[in-house]
């Protein structure tokens, strides 16, 4: 991990309390997993698909052999979607995964809007985002009544960007977080940065308040963890550290790192001895 992005994750965990968790990790394939676990939380991106509808090798099957077998199938994820809409994207990628097995990041911006009052908003963010917003009653605005910025994407301008700064150096600003994520893997195997790394530089040069919504906080893991049947023995397969893996030792499940897309073999040790913490589980992929 780069340096600020370690930054990022000490921030998190600073947030939730700092803990550490550091199993032994234990590297199996993929397939070895049926037996240990009842019910399958799954991150999304990097995960299972990656930019342009593409699929990781095995990944299909993985899943299609979990619903042969009657396992559980739940997706932790990050990217604020629409559940409906991610469903039927999954879907022509070839995933069969229900909208009520979808625990997205976006599903608790309703809540902090009724917390902060909020009507509207100044949104960082993608066309598909926009529906969140609305299905929260805030309206989008260049200069929003009170000074309430919701990120959820880091594809925007310069100006864009400074606008948002100007927003968020008013007294009483906001900065709703609707991917805390710092980075994600591209199919080349380069990493680019997304909107938690983006929403970390604006909190730092304009020391306004922060919210973060989804992984690794365990509001998301907790809902979905209540929609599983007691006792049942549940993993967290994502490919980054700081929210997959972190983010289910919070909530006391297992978890299970799928290596060499956000985490780099080179940099795993240290990684983990920086944050504290190490997956109960790697793998390299689902084949
Ligand atoms: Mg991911």
């Amino acid at each position: 991990m780069k340096e600020e992005e370690k930054n990022l994750y000490l921030y998190y965990l600073k947030k939730m309390g700092n803990f550490s968790c550091k199993p032994l990790s234990q590297r199996i394939a993929a397939k070895d997993l049926f037996e240990k676990f009842d019910v399958f939380f799954f991150d999304a991106f990097g995960t299972l698909y990656n930019r342009g509808g593409f699929v990781y090798p095995g990944a299909k099957a993985f899943i299609q052999k979990l619903r042969e077998t009657g396992k559980e199938i739940r997706l932790i994820t990050n990217a604020a979607h629409d559940e409906q809409e991610l469903s039927e994207d999954l879907l022509k990628m070839g995933f069969l995964i229900y909208p009520h097995e979808i625990y997205s990041s976006g599903n608790f911006l309703k809540e902090l809007v009724q917390k902060y009052s909020i009507q509207s908003a100044y949104f960082l963010g993608r066309e598909s985002g926009k529906i969140l917003l609305e299905r929260s009653g805030v309206l989008i605005e260049e200069n929003p009544q009170k000074p309430v910025i919701i990120i959820c994407s880091t594809e925007f301008d310069s100006l864009r960007l400074r606008h948002a700064e100007e927003i968020l150096k008013q007294s009483g600003s906001l900065l709703i977080v609707l991917n805390p994520d710092a980075c994600a893997p591209e199919i080349d195997g380069s990493r680019s940065d997304v909107s938690g790394l983006q929403a970390y530089r604006l909190m730092n040069e304009t020391h306004c308040a922060v919210e973060c919504n989804g992984k690794p906080f365990p509001e998301v893991f907790e809902r979905a963890l209540k929609s599983v049947p007691q006792k049942s023995r549940v993993v967290m397969v994502g490919d980054t550290l700081g929210t997959d893996i972190v983010g289910a030792s919070k909530v006391g499940i297992s978890s299970c790192l799928v290596m060499g897309r956000n985490m780099r073999e080179e940099s795993f040790k240290d990684d983990c001895q920086v944050l504290g913490f190490t997956p109960d589980y790697i793998i390299s992929g689902f084949e």
